[in-house]
């Protein structure tokens, strides 16, 4: 018996670049399951802290992946509202991690006003940043803009706009959906830059434009359909002029913690402070931010060098 194809899930946890075809347009798709998931899963958020999270994750990723160097991407957005602060961070590898510090009673109040509290309800007064961090001997380049709306997409063409002065178009989705094993997290996004072009034609204007009118006719629901292959989708974009895609880019989950960078940051404490923390297992516990993995640490483990 063949399988069914209405039924096989698409390939996910990958970027997919692409460009149009005859036009200076590129661009890349992100598509997130098993990834995001695991990420949203290990710190059990409230619905709309984890949407905006799994936003965060999907544009460092497709920010991220065009980094030509060995890096990171880092999205971080502050504010004065239910969520202080949530960061997403990409390395070049395809790894993925982030968390959100947030106030659980104001984000439940905010959620049964708001069908979906976006990222401007959430944050409140604050900056969207994006930094770009390509090792300890080069320079981090930065570029910080005001949150003003209501999603990261809105944010990331802001800072585009501002910072890189490309033309950039972001478009970024996250849901559930439950495919006979529970509800499970995805995430999507696409994001379409107009690139310098040698075409002395001069219609460039013209493509960008065209390209932005597809663009504009992503369903939230396209992007993380797990049905509908990244192919599929740009297809049913862009059939007219064609799209031409690259080698993919896979995303995991993945966090840089480990046991040794842990005693690092507890050999910075005093050693009095460093004994309050003992438990009565004779461990000192310390939670990664990041992925939510608890360490129980020796104290005298610890290399506290000359300190
Ligand atoms: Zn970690």
């Amino acid at each position: 018996m063949s399988p069914d194809l209405n039924t096989i899930a698409a390939a996910d946890d990958l970027i997919l670049p692409f460009a149009i075809e005859g036009a200076p347009v590129r661009g890349r798709l992100a598509r997130l399951g098993a990834a995001v998931d695991e990420i949203l899963t290990r710190h059990d958020y409230p619905e709309a802290v984890a949407n905006l999270l799994g936003e965060a994750c999907a544009l460092a990723a497709l920010v991220g992946s065009n980094l030509k160097f060995e890096g990171r991407l880092i999205v971080q957005a502050q504010g004065d509202g239910p969520v202080a602060y949530v960061v997403a961070d990409y390395d070049s590898n395809g790894g993925l991690r982030g968390y959100c510090r947030y106030d659980a009673d104001r984000v439940a109040t905010v959620s049964q006003d708001f069908a979906r509290p976006g990222a401007k309800t959430l944050l409140g007064q604050g900056v969207f940043i994006m930094t770009l961090d390509q090792g300890p001997d080069t320079e981090r380049h930065q570029g910080v803009t005001p949150i003003e709306g209501e999603t990261f997409a809105l944010c990331a063409e802001r800072y585009f706009a501002q910072s890189e002065q490309t033309p950039t178009r972001v478009r970024l989705a996250v849901g559930q959906a439950d495919r006979g094993e529970g509800a499970r997290w995805r995430a999507g996004g696409m994001l379409i830059q107009a690139v310098a072009s040698d075409d002395a034609r001069g219609d460039t204007e013209e493509a960008w434009t065209r390209a932005q009118a597809y663009f504009e006719t992503i369903g939230e629901d396209e992007l993380i359909d797990p049905l509908l292959s990244g192919e599929q989708l740009l297809f049913r974009l862009f059939h007219e002029d064609g799209a031409r895609v690259f080698d993919v880019k896979p995303l995991s989950a993945f966090c840089r913690c480990s046991v040794d960078r842990i005693k690092g940051i507890l050999a910075q404490f005093p050693a009095e402070e460093r004994a309050d923390m003992v438990e009565a297992d004779a461990k000192i516990r310390v939670t990664c931010e990041y992925c939510a993995r608890v360490y129980a640490v020796a104290p005298d483990g610890i290399d506290v060098g000359g300190v």
